[in-house]
């Protein structure tokens, strides 16, 4: 019999490092602790913590969206990357950081400008785009980088 494949997926909520077997991702997995649903196509928020959770440690791609309250472009693009979501899920996760909340985060990740979107995978970024993008890009972005 064959050993369930399962990856590692942080909680955007509560931090803590769920296994779900792969062929689960599409059912809606919830976390083992909180409870929140997993992979549910909506667009999470991120802290310090869990920022560093997810795209260091997580099996699965994640998106994260770069952005801030004051920056035009990004409330913009926000129900864009919203519609990505949906549409790469349950493939790829996209969450949100608020770089006026956290800028230590965007510092050390380089950001100069934002909105800035980055894809990490197997624990490392793997490409990043710049500027405000309508969802149709976003997708083709994740897709071309071999997530979703
Ligand atoms: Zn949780």
């Amino acid at each position: 019999m064959a050993v369930a494949e399962a990856v590692k997926l942080t909680c955007p909520t509560c931090g803590q490092a769920n296994r779900v077997p792969v062929a689960r991702l599409a059912e809606g997995p919830k976390c083992g602790v909180c409870g929140k649903t997993l992979v549910d196509g909506l667009v999470a928020e991120l802290d310090a913590s869990t920022h560093d959770k997810v795209t260091r440690g997580d099996g699965m791609p994640v998106l994260v969206d770069y952005w801030a309250p004051w920056c035009g472009p990004c409330r913009m693009m926000a129900p864009e990357f919203a519609k990505a979501a949906r549409a790469l899920a349950p493939a790829v996760r996209l969450m949100k950081l608020n770089t006026e909340d956290h800028p230590e985060i965007s510092g050390r990740a380089g950001i100069r400008g934002i909105p800035a979107l980055i894809l990490y995978k197997g624990g490392r970024e793997v490409a990043r785009l710049a500027g405000a993008r309508p969802a149709a890009d976003i997708i083709a972005f994740a897709r071309q980088h071999g997530a979703g």
